[in-house]
């Protein structure tokens, strides 16, 4: 058993570990808020495709992210994502965001609207006491540089690539395991190169490799990491944790 989350729980790290998907369960196992930051600036290169904007053009691409009108839901059950009222949760994870969003995401006017937002949400998700689990690139580096609990992801290439390729055949994308590979890797030297908040972990971080674990096994590492740094009540500790190898 597990109780229902205090506080931020910040979860960083390159596409294909398992985030999203960790993320919104951990979430719903702990009663908890879930915030995908990815989700907004997939929302934001959605907005400016749409716009015929050239990617290459800074200032317009970060005065767009200033007025775009778009809605993201924090309900791990439901999270709704919306651009001008329109639902776009499926048109946001097509090839054509996902090869122009790292891009959009550079730019730093972009990040300095989007982290702002982030942080009103994360700071109305713990008022009261409640808590939500933020995942994205910068989340314990730059968005909630004081989370207590700073979790980032790692998993080897192959395993990576094997994972989005999966998540795109069952979407009924046309994908293979190469140009998975491919497009994982182009996004990740993107976004660890770029000068504003790179993908990094953060020195206080705890490092978890998904590569040879379950979804199932990351949530429950995740939760008893939670209850070690007494975000989660008094609960006792799962056994299942041991088993799941993590480093601290
Ligand atoms: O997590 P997801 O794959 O949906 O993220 C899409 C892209 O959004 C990333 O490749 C990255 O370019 C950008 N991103 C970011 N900072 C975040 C979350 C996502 O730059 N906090």
């Amino acid at each position: 058993m597990t109780g229902a989350l205090r506080g931020v729980v910040a979860l960083d790290g390159p596409s294909g570990t398992g985030k999203t998907t960790v993320a919104r369960k951990l979430a719903g196992r702990l009663s908890a808020r879930y915030l995908d930051t990815g989700a907004m600036y997939r929302v934001v290169t959605l907005a400016v495709l749409r716009a015929g904007i050239d990617l290459a053009d800074e200032h317009a691409v970060g005065a767009l992210a200033h007025d775009v009108d778009f809605s993201l839901g924090t309900d791990p059950e439901r999270p709704d994502v919306r651009l001008a009222g329109e639902d776009v949760a499926a048109e946001i994870r097509g090839p054509e965001v996902t090869g122009a969003v790292s891009p959009v995401s550079a730019v730093p006017q972009v990040r300095e609207v989007l982290v702002a937002r982030q942080r009103r949400m994360i700071a109305d998700a713990v008022e009261g006491d409640g808590g939500i689990v933020v995942e994205g690139r910068d989340i314990g580096t730059t968005v909630a540089p004081d989370a207590p609990l700073k979790v980032y992801l790692t998993a080897s290439a192959e395993v990576r690539a094997a994972r989005r390729n999966t998540q795109d055949s069952a979407a009924g994308r046309a994908s293979s395991v190469e140009s998975a590979r491919e497009s994982v890797e182009r996004r990740d030297r993107i976004d660890s190169t770029r000068a504003a908040s790179p993908l990094r972990a953060a020195g206080d971080a705890v490092q978890v490799d998904t590569s040879e674990l379950t979804i199932d096994q990351v949530i429950v590492a995740l939760a008893e990491l939670a209850r070690g740094r007494g975000l989660l009540g008094d609960c006792p500790a799962e056994p299942a944790a041991a088993e799941a190898g993590v480093s601290r």
